[in-house]
């Protein structure tokens, strides 16, 4: 199985794995799943701290 993720937030090809997000439920009770790369994961996580 060749599954080729892409970053939901900066639309990159994941070329390792990130961080999966999770959206809360919808009203039918639907959890969409997000991959973000590790960038975007460090925004998400440490919005001031921007490496590099
Ligand atoms: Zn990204």
């Amino acid at each position: 199985m060749a599954i080729k993720p892409k970053c939901d937030r900066c639309k990159k090809e994941l070329r390792k794995f990130g961080a999966i997000l999770l959206s809360p439920p919808n009203k039918s009770n639907t959890v969409k799943k997000f991959h973000i790369c590790v960038d975007c994961y460090h925004t998400f996580y440490f919005p001031n701290l921007r490496s590099r």
